[in-house]
């Protein structure tokens, strides 16, 4: 069986992945909260993990495999957004306009997703469905002293109860209170503790619960879930790396001291930021745009899916047109040499190899760049659909834009031969310019033409040749 290397960043290594149980590899990553559609930097993660998803379907079998990806909606940002819609006159109650809003932007995300290619995961659990979960949690928690109620609605998780907070990111709990706003309040034993439970105005989202009508915080959402769905220990975590401090490792204090008889994730999968000119892109700093504003500047998803790719995850990366173009370039080739063609029955071992150490996507198109001809095309499309590329689904921006350029080719060739003879290449020269012009990719070669349509390919300029 192939050996999958994943680096940890609990251990700072890489790692070989050794499931709980090979029959049933479970992941979970942590997912959107759900006020607005979802900029770029946040399609990040949900590209890398379905790439790691679809090795481990390939490796382990497509029915062997379980991955969570959570939708957080309960949140501060979504109850702006509602009561901003209350203000300007929407009908309905507060709470109908959270939850409409939470259901607009699910769908957005989900449409967007799948414009990239992600396949959708197993299970997508909402917070609001695990409530019960996380009163029994907290339950938990206060019974083996790690949290308590202040009197006023609020329950805390105590940190210094836990002795290996800071692990995960490396770090004294000294540092993160230094390096973070901790936010100080009359109600902690500690500033380093966290919210697990806040009380709740009659007119917002609210349940009931032994410290009086209120909501969870963010931290214990993904701890209740991932324990509802995979139990004690299951074998990989993910997110973008700004999570790993502060919620992650309040995941991990919560999860391993409610269940101390399990490891919660034994692996932590952290990808680097999308970043605009050196900063991460995020919608505090208002230096974002979203997917589908990508989408609808007409860059196809499988476009945008690619430049992703090209960066491996634990490494910053930029949005660039260039790079969308050459991508653009890369996939109108790969899809021309592999139209009419039947995938070959089994993905190329070198790309498996790239992609099964550490999830090296750029090592892997490497290698589809060397199966991209005619001889090879088969195996190019196999283990593109691999990488989630060149499939069915994902084609429809490059049909009907499928031009013969055959006719072309051929009056280049000729006009060319007879150039060879005269000794005057004009009209050589005019068909050239004119093709360029038509955003034609010219190659000519000693004993052919080539003819290859580029990012800026007008069929209609190719009339007046
Ligand atoms: P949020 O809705 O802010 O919790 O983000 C959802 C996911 O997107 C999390 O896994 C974040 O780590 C990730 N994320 C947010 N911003 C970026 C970015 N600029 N680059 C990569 N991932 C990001
Ligand atoms: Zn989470």
């Amino acid at each position: 069986m192939t050996t999958i290397k994943l680096h940890n960043t609990r251990t700072r290594g890489k790692e070989v992945l050794n499931p709980i149980n090979p029959d049933d590899v479970r992941l979970y990553l942590c997912g959107p909260t759900v006020y607005d559609r979802a900029h770029l930097g946040n399609a990040r993660p949900v590209v890398v993990f379905d790439v790691l998803y679809r090795l481990l379907r390939h490796v382990y079998g497509t029915d062997h495999v379980t991955y969570a990806r959570n939708f957080t909606d309960v949140d501060d940002k979504i109850n702006a957004t509602a009561l901003a819609r209350k203000e300007a006159g929407a009908p309905g109650t507060l709470e109908e306009l959270v939850q409409e809003r939470t259901e607009e932007t699910i769908s957005w995300y989900l449409a967007d997703m799948a414009e990239l290619g992600a396949l959708e995961p197993d299970h997508m659990p909402r917070a609001t469905a695990y409530i019960p979960q996380m009163i029994a949690m907290i339950e938990e928690l206060i019974a083996k002293g790690h949290a308590y109620a202040d009197g006023a609605g609020h329950v805390l998780f105590s940190v210094k109860s836990y002795k290996d907070y800071g692990a995960l990111s490396g770090r004294s709990v000294d540092d993160m209170i230094a390096g973070a706003r901790v936010e100080v309040a009359d109600n902690k034993r500690d500033p380093m503790d966290f919210v697990l439970w806040k009380p709740s105005t009659d007119e917002l989202p609210g349940w009931d619960s032994p410290w009086g009508r209120g909501r969870p915080g963010w931290h214990i959402e993904c701890s209740a879930m991932s324990h509802e769905l995979f139990g004690d220990s299951f074998d990989i975590h993910g997110g973008g790396n700004d999570l790993m401090f502060p919620h992650h490792e309040n995941e991990i204090a919560q999860s391993c001291c409610a269940h101390p008889e399990g490891d919660f994730a034994k692996i932590w999968l952290h990808n680097e930021m999308l970043q605009v000119e050196g900063k991460k892109m995020s919608k505090s700093l208002g230096n974002f745009f979203t997917v589908r504003d990508l989408l609808d500047q007409g860059y196809p998803g499988e476009v945008i899916r690619l430049v992703f790719l090209q960066t491996h995850y634990r490494k910053p990366m930029d949005w660039t047109d260039k790079k969308a173009k050459e991508a653009e370039a890369t996939l109108r080739r790969w899809r021309a040499l592999t139209t009419g063609i039947n995938p070959a029955p089994a993905a190329s071992v070198a790309v498996i190899d790239a992609l099964s150490d550490d999830l090296n996507t750029a090592g892997a198109l490497a290698e589809l760049h060397k199966l991209a001809s005619a001889e090879t095309a088969a195996d190019l499309l196999t283990s593109a659909r691999l990488l989630g590329l060149l499939t069915d689904k994902m084609g429809t921006w490059s049909q009907g834009e499928d031009h013969d350029l055959s006719h072309h080719e051929k009056s280049l060739f000729d006009a060319r031969q007879v150039a060879i003879e005269t000794k005057d290449f004009a009209e050589v020269d005019r068909l050239k310019t004119a093709l360029i012009a038509a955003g034609v990719e010219v190659r000519m070669s000693k004993t052919g033409v080539e003819l290859v349509p580029g990012p800026s390919f007008d069929a209609s300029k190719l009339d007046a040749i």
